[in-house]
Parts: structure tokens; sequence; C-alpha cells
């Protein structure tokens, strides 16, 4: 980026990075499939690469590339948003306190209350959009991680990152935020005092639900940032060339899809909010929302394409309007061009917040007119 300090982020995205082969001149990043590479005759490794575990070139392009966006002094990819999210707490050292929130992904959920206690990790759930009951959760000396996620799934409340920085350094420790459903466009976590941010690649970075991957981006290039390094190494984690180059190419219109995505979520919000069959929207954009003031100044662009409406009729209403679609795609994950609506209490279990009259929308790049009606018609 330093070469181009006048660009937006929009443009540098765009252009990957403005990337022109030095052999070829193509402007497409090539794919980097080697595992290992020649040595020097004087056995050094002057290319920079010694072998495909701990580093790849076309991994390096889409690092550098969500570098760029975060505004980051470091960026690694890995296997899948779950890897990443490991990743750090696999950083921390046995007896370590780390805070997560209440309402998140429920997958690293899970894993953090079922088997991080294996590595030693003391993890312990907090409403992180409640500040005092956050500074009250701080063990001093002991708390050395708070894991935020930002909005979050599938309620999609907003946690203060600025406020939450605060208290995290005062106590000696890190923040890590899960940015994936704000986008590096929407929020900028580093800039608001993080020190870590998490991304699930897998949704609105790549953008067409055809790669698996995870993404972590660092303010500092300090020992833990290293020892997030070691982890990926070790343990196998980094992404494949052929998934950081679909990543790549899928980052470059990441803007054009945040902005549909956000439109349309708004617009939905908007209308399901006076919708018959609909009790609540749950939405950051909504003057209604809890957190929106927090999601006005923390948020930049649009406040995400997620939203959650609860119905009326409860959870058989909710199966059934999901049953009903056509247009939407019943499925899990989210954050691609094509709309996707799940029943999400059925998926997350036992001990999840979610309600069960809860159906969650991805919106992606279709009308909005289409979406509205196929989801009215359903729920009629
Ligand atoms: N974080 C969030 C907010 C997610 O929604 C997900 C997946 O749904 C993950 C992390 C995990 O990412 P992955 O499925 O790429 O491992």
């Amino acid at each position: 980026m330093s070469e181009n300090p006048g660009f937006t982020r929009q443009t540098l995205v765009a252009q990957a990075l403005g990337h022109v082969d030095p052999i070829n001149g193509a402007l497409v990043p090539p794919i980097h499939l080697a595992t290992t590479y020649i040595r020097d005759p004087d056995n050094q490794y002057r290319s920079g690469f010694i072998y495909g575990r701990p580093d790849n070139a076309t991994v390096r392009e889409a690092e550098a590339i969500i570098a760029m966006l975060e505004g980051a002094a470091g960026a690694m990819v890995l296997g899948s948003g779950m890897s990443a999210a490991l990743a750090v707490f696999m950083a921390l050292r046995p007896g370590d306190h780390a805070i997560i929130p209440t309402v998140m992904y429920w997958g690293l959920r899970n894993w953090l209350i079922n088997d991080a206690v294996e590595w030693g990790l003391k993890i312990e759930l907090v409403d992180t959009t409640d500040l005092a009951a956050l500074q009250a959760a701080i063990r001093p000396g002991e708390t050395k991680l708070i894991w935020l996620e930002t909005p979050s799934n599938p309620m999609w409340t907003v946690s203060d990152i600025a406020a939450i920085a605060v208290i995290a350094h005062a106590a000696g420790a890190r923040l890590a935020v899960d940015s994936t459903c704000a986008t590096p466009l929407l929020t900028q976590p580093l800039a608001l005092g993080a020190d870590i941010v998490m991304h699930s690649a897998t949704k609105y970075l790549n953008g067409h639900s055809d790669v698996i991957a995870g993404a972590l981006a660092t303010a500092r290039l300090d020992d833990f940032w290293g020892r997030i390094e070691r982890v990926r190494r070790n343990f196998g984690q980094i992404l494949g060339p052929l998934e950081a180059y679909l990543l790549i190419r899928g980052m470059r219109t990441l803007p054009l899809r945040v902005a549909a995505a956000c439109a349309g979520a708004m617009e939905l919000a908007l209308r399901f909010s006076n919708h018959a069959a609909v009790a609540e929207v749950l939405y950051p954009g909504l003057e209604s929302h809890p957190e929106h003031a927090i999601a006005k100044r923390q948020m930049q662009g649009g406040f995400g394409g997620m939203l959650s409406i609860r119905l009326r009729g409860g959870e058989a209403a909710a199966i059934k309007a999901a049953a009903e679609v056509k247009l939407w795609k019943r499925a899990t994950s989210l954050g691609g061009v094509e709309s996707l609506i799940e029943h999400r209490a059925s998926i997350e279990g036992a001990g999840s917040p979610c309600p069960p009259d809860l159906l969650r929308l991805s919106v992606g790049s279709e009308t909005v007119d289409d979406l509205y009606g196929d989801l009215d018609h359903a729920m009629r």
C-alpha cells in the first residue's frame, strides 16, 4: 500500500494491489503449486522460499491484500476460519484466562467450552455488550485474551471495540475480533485498538461459496504473532495455493458485493419490520437495535449483509417459512452472492442463545424485490 498512498482500499483490492507478473506481464497472480524450492549453490535460500508448509507465494499475495484491507502490520491465511481462530487460542499458554462472548459463532463457542479446557485454557462467557460485566470478569494477571465477534451470530449484537480495547489493555490482555460479518470494509478493528482481527474468509472475503479459508491480521509483528505463525506452520494449517488464488479473485469484488449486501439487508430489515408475520427484526442498522449508536460509530458504509427475523408463529412457522422459499437457499454459511436462509436453532442445539423462532438471513446480490417477495410469500 505504501507505493500507492493516495488510492482507496476499493481501488487497491480491485487490482489485487496492482499485481503485474515480472516475467510475462500477466495482470492475474499465478498459482504457485511448488512444495519445495531450489537451494542456492552456497546453501542459501535467497528466493525467500524454502518449503510449502510454512509459506507459499500465492498465499503471500492473498495475505498482502488482507493486510492492506485491515491496515495491518501482517496477515496470515489458514485452511478455515476455525483454524484461524484456534491458532489464536493455541498461542495462549496453559492456565491463561480468555473471555468470549455469550453470542458468537456456535462452532467456535462449542470448541472453546468443550475442548479448550484440554489445552489448559480457562474460558469464560460474558455478554460483551455489557462493559461493566466485562470489566468484572477480568482476572488481573490471568486474563490474557478478550475475544469479540461483532456483529455477532445470529442475534447481531454489537460490541464496542474501542472501549473493550481499553479494558483489555489496562488488564494486560490482548483483544482479538472475529470481524467476519463486518468485513474489513465496514469495521477496522485494528484502528479501533484491537490487536488481532480474524475472518472466516469462507464468507465475504471470498464471497462465492467455493472456498473454505480463514484469515488473521495483526497490529504488530510481536512474539504472540510469532507463536501464531508457529501454530500454523507446525499444525500444517496454511491455505492451499488454489484456494488462495480463488480467495484473491473473490476479494477483488469485495467492495461491490458488500455494498449490495448492505443495501439489500437494510431494505429488507425495514420492510420485514412492518410485516404481519414478523415479531422482531434483528439488524444493527435499525434505530430500534439496542447497540445501534455503537454500530453507527463503529461501522462505516453499512451495517452488514446479515439479519435475523423472529416469527410471530414461533418455531413451527419459522421452519415452515424456510421450507417454502424458492429463491432463498436453505443452507448454512453466509457472505456469498446468493442469499441464504437458515433456522439456526436447529443447527446450534442445546446451550445456544438462539431463540427457536429465529431465521437467519444472509443477503446476497439478488434484487431486493425478488428476495422480499419470495420470503413474504413463504411466510403467508
Ligand atoms: N466465524 C464466524 C462468524 C462464522 O460464521 C464462521 C462459520 O460459519 C466461522 C467463524 C468459522 O469459519 P469456517 O467455517 O471458515 O471455519
